[in-house]
C-alpha cells in the first residue's frame, strides 16, 4: 500500500509595515513562513495557509503542480499569519474547507475579532488581506484520513502561543510542527516569558518522544532540510534566550548575546521584537 508523500513550499521573507522603530542592524521583513500538502495518490490536504492573499496564491500555484484533489486545509495555530490566507484558498480549492482544532480556532477568532479594532494585522499588511478574514471552522476529531491514510492531530499546547497544534503522518514518522519548532529562523518571544519558554521546551520534548524523522517547521529557511535536528537546536536557542535575558541589560545586549549564539539564522527582526518584548516584561514586573 503507498504510503503517503509530505512536501514543504516555504514564502521567503519579505518588508512589511512594520510600525516598530528599528535597532542597528536590524532588517524590517516577515519571517518566511510554510505551507505543507500531506498527499496520498489522489488526495492531498493543506497544514498552514499563511496570512496575505499573495501567500495564498503562491501556496495555490504551487499545490496545484501535485495535481491532486485538496480536501481541507488545517491550521497549527491561532496566529493569524498561519490562517489568514485561508479565504483566498479556498477560492482556488473548492472542495476544500479551512479547519481547525477547537483550541486553535478560539484563538483565531480572536485575532480576527482583536483585528477589527487594533488593525494589527491590517495595518502591518494593508490592502493584503481578505476582507473579511475566514475563521478556521472547527474539526470534530483528531484524525484525518487522506486517501484511506490517518493523518493525527497532535495537542502540544505551548509554541510561540498556547494551544498549538502539530500534524503528525505516522506512517512516514513526519511532524508537521507549526511554531513549536523553528528550522534557522529566529524565534518569537512576544508572547512567550520564561514560564512561557520552559513550557515551550517541554512541547518539543513531547515532539522528540514521537521519534519523528522528519519535522516541518512553521518558520524556516528556503531550503533548509525538515530534518528533525531542528528539535533540539530549536529547545537550545529557547534556553539560550532565557540564559542570556536573565544577565540583564539592553534589548540590544540581549539581541547581541543572542547573536553571538545563533547570528546564523535568518529574520533578526523577530529578535529584535522578542528582545524588546523580554527587556518590557522585565521592566513591568521591576514597578
Ligand atoms: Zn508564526
Amino acid at each position: 500500500m503507498t504510503s503517503l508523500n509530505v512536501d514543504v513550499f516555504v514564502y521567503p521573507m519579505e518588508p512589511y509595515n512594520s510600525p516598530d522603530a528599528s535597532g542597528a542592524g536590524e532588517i524590517v521583513t516577515w519571517a518566511p513562513m510554510s505551507s505543507t500538502l500531506i498527499s496520498g495518490p489522489t488526495e492531498a490536504i493543506l497544514i498552514d495557509a499563511m496570512l496575505t492573499t499573495h501567500h495564498a496564491d503562491a501556496i495555490a500555484a504551487w499545490a496545484k503542480t501535485f495535481d491532486k484533489k485538496i480536501t481541507g486545509i488545517y491550521i497549527t495555530h491561532g496566529h493569524t499569519d498561519h490562517w489568514g490566507g485561508g479565504g483566498r484558498l479556498l477560492t482556488h480549492f473548492p472542495d476544500a474547507r479551512l479547519y481547525a482544532a477547537p483550541e486553535v480556532a478560539a484563538r483565531a477568532a480572536w485575532e480576527a475579532d482583536a483585528n477589527k479594532k487594533s488593525r494589527y494585522w491590517s495595518s502591518r499588511f494593508p490592502g493584503q488581506l481578505t476582507d473579511p478574514l475566514v475563521v478556521p471552522t472547527v474539526y470534530p476529531s483528531n484524525e484525518i484520513l487522506v486517501d484511506g491514510k490517518p493523518v493525527n492531530i497532535v495537542h502540544i499546547g505551548q509554541g510561540d502561543i498556547d494551544g498549538s497544534v502539530a500534524f503528525s503522518v505516522p506512517s512516514i514518522d513526519a511532524i508537521v510542527a507549526g511554531d513549536v519548532v523553528y528550522n534557522n529562523v529566529h524565534m518569537m518571544f512576544f508572547e512567550a516569558d520564561e514560564p512561557g519558554r520552559d513550557a515551550w521546551i517541554e512541547s518539543i520534548d513531547k515532539i522528540v518522544a514521537l521519534n519523528p524523522k522528519i519535522v516541518v517547521a512553521g518558520h524556516k529557511s528556503v531550503g533548509a532540510a525538515d530534518a528533525p535536528d531542528n528539535l533540539a537546536k530549536s529547545r537550545q536557542y529557547i534556553r539560550d534566550f532565557s540564559t542570556v535575558a536573565r544577565r540583564g541589560g539592553s534589548v540590544e545586549d540581549l539581541v547581541n548575546g543572542m547573536l553571538e549564539l545563533h547570528g546564523e539564522r535568518d529574520q533578526n527582526h523577530t529578535l529584535w521584537i522578542s528582545a524588546r518584548a523580554e527587556v518590557a516584561r522585565r521592566q513591568a514586573a521591576q514597578v
